[in-house]
């Protein structure tokens, strides 16, 4: 692209990813906050910091050309990371020898972050701008977006398009689907009893929920049809000598439509209805919940514009389906087009071997440049 200052973006790229950001750190997410809106205040747009809940570890950044309530597009990076407090001091930001940005959250999604502010100072500069746009950066996606989903959901409804910036993968393949998932904590209380007296007397909850744990996976461990269960956790029991009157354990269930996430969910739900002993007592209980991020016709209109583009750019595009949830997963709720993993692209998320393909930067910027003057081309 055109006046693009890779050594600029790397700087703002290094001022970010050397804050801290984990989880509810209230002193990084709302520097990191502060830092892009100054940014954009400078190029003259309208900026807000907003608070769901009061909830001050967890700013909410938005950043529009107009004072309408519609936007022709939105554009939503993350601006938090699962690196605890330290994380930065111990492995700033740096650029190895294979030329891989490195350092907490570089690709996610600090790297799509820095990217947006790029894109849209860039067209601005060239007089690109003649659709209405919003940014929006949250900083609990990785908390599964307590606080920020209405935000997004409400900006969902006001927006024609949008474009998540979620890190492209490292063979440089978008996002253009998401399985849907919930969570679950299945609860099982049984009658305690002395196991060598009267083990008759007892109920064993391990034993109940050991029944259904085996039980699920039959029924919903369908790699065929793209649905998952995993159950991460199971905890209970008692001293050897007595049956354990409780256990519990989480599901996650992952689908690929909302009409299967909807079906699944009402079973597990309904598990309390049909113990395998009738004394024992369970509870399911629907902790959280992700709809589906499927494409519709609108959607394959923009893929296809993008791959028209990736063809003439020289950089072709492949679209891909994950098991992982985003944001994207709220707003393509609302009618809203959604494409993700926009941003620079990488790997090895969520572990300090992350790692942000540096040359793959300005291909990400000439492609989503290209993209938006297509569809606003008049
Ligand atoms: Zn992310």
């Amino acid at each position: 692209m055109k006046n693009f200052d890779l050594q600029a973006y790397l700087k703002d790229l290094e001022t970010v990813v050397n804050i801290d950001t984990g989880h509810y750190f209230e002193v990084g997410t709302n520097e990191v906050a502060e830092f892009f809106k100054k940014k954009y205040d400078e190029l003259g747009f309208r900026t807000e910091i907003k608070y769901y809940q009061n909830n001050h570890a967890t700013p909410f950044v938005t950043v529009t050309n107009t004072d309408c309530d519609h936007y022709d597009v939105l554009l939503v990076g993350h601006m938090d990371t699962v690196f605890a407090p330290g994380s930065a001091k111990e492995r700033p930001f740096r650029i190895d020898e294979q030329g891989h940005g490195r350092g907490p959250g570089c690709i996610d999604c600090k790297g799509g972050c820095v990217l947006i502010y790029y894109l849209l100072k860039l067209m601005k500069e060239a007089g690109e701008l003649n659709f209405t746009f919003c940014v929006a950066m949250n900083s609990d996606e990785e908390l599964k977006s307590t606080y920020s989903r209405d935000y997004f959901e409400e900006l969902a409804e006001k927006s024609d398009r949008c474009f998540l910036f979620e890190p492209g993968r490292a063979n440089r393949e978008f996002v253009s689907q998401r399985k849907g998932g919930n969570n679950y904590l299945i609860k099982c209380h049984g009658i305690a009893a002395h196991s060598g007296v009267c083990p008759e007397k007892g109920a064993s909850a391990v034993l109940e929920l050991s029944r259904w744990v085996d039980e699920l996976y039959k029924r919903y461990f369908l790699l065929d049809e793209g649905t998952t269960i995993n159950i991460g956790r199971f905890d209970g029991g008692a001293d050897n000598g007595s049956v354990p009157d409780y256990a519990e354990f989480t599901i996650s269930l992952r689908c690929m439509t909302n009409e299967r996430l909807a079906e699944i969910n009402k079973d597990i739900l309904d598990i309390p209805n049909h113990p395998y002993d009738s004394r024992v007592t369970i509870e399911s209980i629907l902790l959280a919940n992700r709809p589906c991020m499927t494409p519709d016709e609108k959607t394959f209109e923009i893929i296809h514009l993008m791959e028209n583009v990736g063809r003439d750019l020289n950089a072709p595009i492949e679209m891909l389906c994950t098991g992982g949830g985003s944001d994207g997963n709220f707003i393509a709720l609302h009618d809203c087009p959604t494409v993700d993993g926009c941003g620079p692209c990488g790997s090895l998320l969520h572990t300090v071997d992350e790692y942000l393909i540096i040359d793959s930067i300005e291909q990400r910027l000439d492609i989503m440049r290209e993209t938006l003057l297509r569809i606003f081309a008049k």
